[in-house]
């Protein structure tokens, strides 16, 4: 093997390991500034490791996933929902023999674009920004590695390799025109490793918000008697405890944390058995046949699926539509809205790098970009700095 770098031989094992149909790193359709490739890191791992490295990342510590993060030290932030969506995507990955880092690269970076205060900041900038080009999270993610950040003394943004800003863009655009000036084709199917990173989302977020609602009393067991899936988690755990010799009810968290255990290990078991069937049937042998499938080849079997909605409608009355939710969201929106509506009117209140930013995007985008980039702290201390007499600028 002498003559050939790590990454050559990173890239042979890619070849002889995984599957026919994942996406080798060393068949990237490369980035958009030419760069010499690394001596020992794929295009993916050192994608993986620029998405880790960008301030947008360490920003999602500091924003709010449902429930707001200063009020407890227990529940998830964007960050901690983030890794635990790239774990289950690299475990999925490697299950299915998928490319292990681009799966990760897409997952890491999937929420970068998310506002503070979670979904209702994201309704608040959408709002706010009609007629003047919209806001949608996915694309801010892309706004993000593609011109937000500064750390390249080349080239604006990460320069990311196609297929990881592909996986983030997540086919969201409206229209072909949309995709083809970020460089994208809406005809093509998504590939499996962007799949892997979508569901690995959903079911993420599934489990720990039904965690979290739990830990925050907003829910409790009984309003979950209804949901089958939940049920079922409740009983495995009973056994799994019987079996260790206790009792159900001896420690209500252990039993809690083991029914959380059960719902994901049931739900990743399903996926990757469900996904793998797919591909037989479908007859997948390529990366072209995933390119031009019919129809989402990772997902979840009927039944499963069906059990996993009726959760997420109860998520969605009982937890999203809590007043202490709703209070927080409102909240978040008139003070989000006070910021823009007070950016816009005067932008030489802007810190000077967005006084620039906005002359060259225009002003609305260019204050959607400022707010979007904010920790809820940082948001809550910005909105005291413009609004409250005695507060320090
Ligand atoms: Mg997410």
């Amino acid at each position: 093997m002498s003559g050939l770098s790590l990454r050559d031989e990173l890239e042979e094992r890619e070849k002889r390991d995984l599957a026919p149909y994942a996406v080798l790193a060393r068949s990237s359709r490369g980035r958009a500034f030419g760069e010499p490739e690394h001596p020992y890191r794929t295009a993916f791992q050192r994608d993986r490791e620029r998405v880790v490295a960008s301030t947008a990342f360490r920003r999602l510590e500091h924003k709010t996933q449902v429930f707001v993060a200063t009020e407890s030290d227990y529940y998830r932030t964007r960050l901690t929902h983030t890794i635990e969506v790239s774990q289950i995507a690299r475990t999925v990955a490697r299950a299915l023999r998928l490319n292990e880092d681009l799966a990760e690269a897409i997952s890491l970076a999937h929420d970068l674009g998310h506002t503070p205060f979670g979904h209702a900041g994201q309704e608040a900038l959408h709002d706010l920004m009609a007629g003047h080009g919209g806001f949608e999270h996915n694309l801010q993610s892309l706004r993000i590695v593609d011109l937000l950040e500064r750390r390249y003394a080349k080239f604006r943004g990460l320069n990311l390799s196609y297929e990881v800003r592909e996986g983030i863009w997540k086919r969201r655009s409206e229209s072909q025109d949309d995709a083809a000036r970020l460089g994208f084709d809406r005809k093509l199917a998504a590939t499996l490793e962007a799949q892997v990173a979508d569901a690995a989302d959903s079911l993420a977020y599934n489990h720990h918000d039904v965690d979290d609602g739990l830990k925050s009393g907003m829910i409790s067991e009984q309003d979950l008697g209804s949901v089958e899936l939940w049920q079922r988690a409740l009983g495995a755990a009973d056994e799994r405890i019987k079996a260790a010799g206790d009792k159900a009810d001896a420690n209500p968290r252990v039993r809690r944390r083991e029914a959380i255990r059960f719902l994901v290990d049931l739900q990743v078991t399903d996926l990757v058995a469900t996904t793998r069937r797919r591909l037989e049937e479908d007859r997948i042998a390529s990366f072209d046949d995933v390119r031009h499938a019919k129809r989402p080849l990772v997902g979840l079997s009927a039944e499963l699926d069906a059990r996993k909605h009726e959760l997420e409608e109860f998520l969605f009355k009982r937890v999203y539509r809590h007043y202490r939710v709703m209070r927080m969201a409102e909240k978040a929106k008139r003070f989000l809205g006070a910021l823009f509506e007070e950016y816009v009117k005067h932008p030489h209140e802007l810190p000077e790098e967005y006084q620039e930013w906005v002359a060259r995007e225009g002003v609305h985008r260019g204050v959607a970009d400022y707010i979007a980039g904010m920790t809820d702290r940082y948001a809550q201390r910005e909105y005291e700095k413009l609004f409250h007499p005695f507060e320090q600028t």
